[in-house]
C-alpha cells in the first residue's frame, strides 16, 4: 500500500511551487513536544493570525489611554468599528457591503433572521433543511416551528440521502422542494454539510425554492471562506455564518450575517430591534429617540453595541482573506483537494470517503467513514502529530485549508493514515 504513496520529496516540491505558500507564516501553527503539529483542523477552529494579538492590544492599549473616548478616537473608534467589515465580509460573501454585517454568533443570528424571514401560515409553515443537521441547527428549528405553534414532526422536512449512500443528490433535492413547495415556508440550507462535508448546488437549489415562493437561508458555518459565494447575485434572502471555523478569528469569535438588498428597507418585515440597528445618526439621542428607526442592511438587524475585543481578530483574518483574494484561493484549495484525493485513493475500501470526489460538491474538508476502530485510527493520527477531528460514531474529520496548510501536511495525514487504517 505504502508504495502508492508519492515521496515526500514530491509533497515538498509542490509546496516550493505554490504561490500562496508565505501566507502559511502569517499564522501561528500549534506545538507538540516542541514540534509544529500539522494542524487539519480550520474546519472547527482556525489558526490564530499572527496580527490578531496585536489589534486586540490596540483596543486594550485605546481603552487605557482614552476611556469613553476610545468610541470616537483612535484609529479604528468603537462606535463605528463594525462598519470596518461591511467591504471584507462583502467580498468574502459576494454580497454588497450593506448586506453583510458581522454580529453576534451564528445561533443567535439564526434565530434574529428567523424572526424576519419564518412567517408562517396555516397553509404555509413546514422548515426543509439539509441532513445530517448540526444540532444548534435542528434546536433553533424545532423550537421556531414550536415558538409558532407546530408539530416539528409534521412541519420539519428533512432532506435524506438515498439508502446506502451519503451525499444528497440535487436532483432528489429539488424534488422535495417541488414536492413541498405549497406548503413550505423556509429552505434552510448549508453551503458545506459539517459532517460529510459537501458543497451543494445553492444557486439551483435557491432558484427552485424562490420558484415556488419560498424563503431561503443559508447556513455558512462551513462555506465561508471555505468555498467562493455569490449571495447576492444567488438571490438568497438571509445567510448567517460563524468565525470561528475557516475565518480563523478565535473561540467564540463574531460571526456574520447577510440580508439581501430587495429586503433592506421592507418595513412590513417585523424584527427583535435593539439600539445598534437604530440609524447611526440619532443613536446617542437615547431617550429622545424613542421610535426605533433601522438603518437600511444586514446593520438594522443589530441589537447590541459589538464586542469589540472579539471583532478585532476578524479584522486580521479578513485582512489576510483580501491579500489572497478568494479566487487564488478556491485555485490552492482546488489543487490541494485534489492531490488529497489521489494519495488517500490508496486505502482502497478499508475507508469509505464520505465526501462528494466532484470538485464542485466539496471545499477543503474530507471525511472519511471509517467502519472498525474509528476512534483508535483517530488517535494513531494524534499520535503521529496531526490535528483532526472524530465525531461519533464513525466519523474522521480533517480540513486542508489553503490559507495555511501544505501539500506536505496532506501528504503526512495521507501516510500515516494508510499505516494505521
Ligand atoms: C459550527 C456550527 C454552528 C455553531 O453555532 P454557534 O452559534 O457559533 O455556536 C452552527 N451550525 C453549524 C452548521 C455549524 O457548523
Amino acid at each position: 500500500m505504502r508504495d502508492l504513496l508519492p515521496s515526500e520529496a514530491s509533497a515538498r516540491e509542490l509546496d516550493a511551487r505554490d504561490p500562496l505558500r508565505a501566507l502559511r507564516r502569517e499564522f501561528l501553527i500549534p506545538k507538540r513536544g516542541g514540534s509544529e503539529t500539522i494542524y487539519l483542523c480550520g474546519h472547527s477552529l482556525g489558526l490564530q493570525p499572527r496580527s490578531a494579538r496585536r489589534l486586540v492590544d490596540e483596543h486594550l492599549e485605546e481603552w487605557a489611554k482614552r476611556g469613553v473616548d476610545g468610541h470616537f478616537k483612535g484609529r479604528a473608534p468603537w462606535f463605528p468599528y463594525h462598519e470596518r467589515f461591511r467591504k471584507p465580509l462583502a467580498r468574502l460573501v459576494g454580497a454588497k457591503p450593506r448586506e453583510a454585517v458581522a454580529m453576534n454568533s451564528l445561533s443567535v443570528n439564526m434565530h434574529l433572521l428567523l424572526a424576519s424571514f419564518y412567517r408562517p401560515t396555516k397553509a404555509r409553515f413546514k422548515i426543509i433543511t439539509d441532513a445530517p443537521v448540526f444540532p444548534s441547527d435542528l434546536y433553533a428549528l424545532k423550537s421556531q416551528l414550536r415558538w409558532h405553534g407546530f408539530d416539528p414532526k409534521a412541519a420539519l422536512v428533512l432532506l435524506q440521502p438515498r439508502p446506502g449512500e451519503t451525499a444528497l443528490r440535487p436532483d432528489d433535492m429539488e424534488s422535495v422542494i417541488d414536492r413541498e413547495g405549497p406548503r413550505a415556508a423556509v429552505l434552510w440550507l448549508n453551503g458545506v454539510n459539517f459532517l460529510t462535508g459537501q458543497a451543494y448546488p445553492i444557486p439551483r437549489l435557491a432558484a427552485a425554492a424562490r420558484r415556488r415562493g419560498i424563503r431561503v437561508g443559508l447556513d455558512l458555518a462551513h462555506a465561508a471562506g471555505n468555498v467562493p459565494l455569490s449571495l447576492h447575485d444567488w438571490n438568497v434572502d438571509f445567510a448567517v455564518w460563524c468565525s470561528y471555523k475557516y475565518l480563523n478569528a478565535g473561540p467564540g469569535a463574531v460571526g456574520g450575517a447577510f440580508v439581501h438588498e430587495r429586503h433592506a428597507r421592507d418595513a412590513r418585515l417585523p424584527r427583535l430591534a435593539g439600539w445598534w440597528g437604530h440609524d447611526p445618526r440619532t443613536r446617542f439621542r437615547m431617550q429622545l429617540e424613542p421610535r426605533f428607526s433601522p438603518q437600511p442592511g444586514a446593520e438594522g438587524w443589530q441589537l447590541s453595541n459589538p464586542p469589540i475585543l472579539s471583532l478585532a481578530p476578524l479584522e486580521a483574518s479578513l485582512a489576510l482573506f483580501d491579500r489572497a483574494g478568494m479566487p487564488a484561493l478556491r485555485g490552492k484549495s482546488e489543487r490541494l483537494s485534489a492531490y488529497w484525493w489521489r494519495l488517500l485513493g490508496g486505502l482502497g475500501s478499508r475507508i469509505e470517503m464520505i465526501t462528494p470526489a466532484d470538485p464542485a460538491q466539496r471545499g477543503c474538508q474530507v471525511s472519511l467513514r471509517v467502519r472498525r476502530n474509528g476512534r483508535a485510527v483517530h488517535r494513531k493520527l494524534e499520535e503521529a502529530g496531526i490535528v483532526c477531528d472524530f465525531r461519533q460514531p464513525d466519523v474522521i474529520r480533517a480540513a486542508a485549508v489553503p490559507l495555511y496548510n501544505s501539500f506536505h501536511d496532506a501528504w503526512v495525514f495521507a501516510r500515516t493514515l494508510l499505516r494505521h487504517a
